[in-house]
């Protein structure tokens, strides 16, 4: 059988499961956006505080001196501009030092393999997002998975660590699906006592809680071993730091390989992130604009008897089976709305859903409008 044969009818037994995956191409970002002729309100994006569209981020790309650097970061891709933009993030999640890396995808898969190997366990819980699991599995250390936020079972695996090797505690902070908090402080406590490393993932959280957008580490007053930041969600241009101190800093840019054997970050959007960071620090408002706009989604969806677990900016609406995961977001399309379908494997099988995510930018007509939606969607 030919490639293409092969393929042709894998996607055919993908279709018939309901789990094709699509691209839609939009002509533009924002809480309204432009796609085939017409406008819908975005539900959908992770561009939490709504700076993608900012036209601040835009026009810092003007004072860019160059597209692109490149060259990896140790040989001649490294600009003092980086250096700026990675004090400023640790700055901005009182750590001492960070480092920045392409995506938070590359943030992870490269960063848990620096830190465990062969000889070492990692705890991970079994909602992590998928760069943690496939870093761990790169890592090639022992990976026991727990209980979704289960500090007992934790409790448990701690407990039974063999004398001999290191133990890294992985978790994201809010969950990307669930949209729920990791129980980051017992963690924290656990972790301690037990002499475990703590590694948090921040993707959803810096910029959206704390202090001035530090995150929710910072919120609660916990210092992980390791933090890691996105800065293609709330902050809406892309890319990722991981921050802690200045040894974990100079350890990743000696041994994290998709720091070492990538190309520097984009000259280009240097001055954005700059910006980015400006306007993350000062946007109080607009994250408690999110944070209400999160919470009457989530009351309103929860009143009309859907499922909608979690309490962040995301906001999940369970609906159980594929189909009917996709019927319900073809729905809400209809009504000019785009909350798009999560499916298996990035969720459970029999839990897909709608994963909605409101924007600071959105107005409350918009709410009322989604809101409206479901109602008139059968139960
Ligand atoms: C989105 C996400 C990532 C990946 O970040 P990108 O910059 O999109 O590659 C990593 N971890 C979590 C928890 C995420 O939600």
């Amino acid at each position: 059988m030919s490639l293409d044969d092969h393929l042709r009818s894998r996607l055919h037994a993908r279709r018939e499961a309901g789990l094709l995956r699509v691209l839609r191409p939009l002509e533009d970002v924002g809480p309204t956006v432009r796609h085939e002729g017409r406008d819908f309100l975005n539900f959908s994006s992770n561009d939490y505080l709504g700076l993608a569209a900012e036209p601040a981020l835009r026009d810092a790309l003007r004072e860019a001196t160059a597209a692109g650097a490149p060259a990896s970061r140790l040989i001649v891709g490294h600009l003092k501009a980086h250096e700026e933009v990675e004090a400023a993030l640790a700055a901005l999640v009182a750590r001492p030092a960070s480092l920045l890396f392409s995506s938070g995808y590359a943030a992870n898969v490269g960063t848990v393999p620096a830190l465990v190997g062969p000889e070492d366990l990692i705890l991970s819980d079994e909602l992590n997002h998928a760069s943690l699991i496939d870093g761990c599995r790169l890592s090639r250390a022992k990976v026991r998975i727990f209980p979704h936020a289960d500090l007992e079972a934790l409790e448990r695996l701690l407990r039974d660590r063999p004398a001999a090797g290191r133990v890294l505690v992985v978790t994201d902070a809010v969950f990307s699906m669930d949209g729920d908090r990791a129980p980051l402080r017992a963690l924290a406590e656990l972790c301690q006592t037990h002499g475990a490393w703590l590694y948090v993932d921040e993707a959803h959280t810096v910029g959206v809680y704390g202090p001035a957008g530090a995150g929710l580490c910072a919120e609660l007053g916990v210092e992980p071993d390791v933090l890691v930041g996105t800065l293609g969600k709330a902050f809406g241009v892309a890319g990722a730091f991981v921050a802690g101190s200045s040894a974990l800093r100079e350890w990743l840019l000696n041994v994290a390989r998709s720091f070492v054997y990538s190309t520097a970050y984009p000259a280009a959007l240097l001055p954005v992130l700059r910006a980015a960071i400006r306007q993350v620090r000062a946007a109080d408002d607009r994250r408690a604009q999110l944070h209400a706009h999160a919470t009457r989604l989530r009351t309103g969806l929860r009143a009309l008897g859907f499922e909608s677990p979690g309490d962040s900016p995301i906001v999940p609406w369970i609906l159980g089976s594929n189909e009917a995961a996709l019927t319900t977001s073809a729905k809400l399309a209809d009504e000019g709305i785009l909350g798009l379908a999560i499916r298996p494997p990035t969720v459970p099988v029999g839990t897909a859903r709608l994963r909605l995510t409101p924007m600071a930018t959105h107005t409350s007509s918009h709410l009322d409008q989604v809101l409206e939606a479901a109602r008139r969607i059968e139960r």
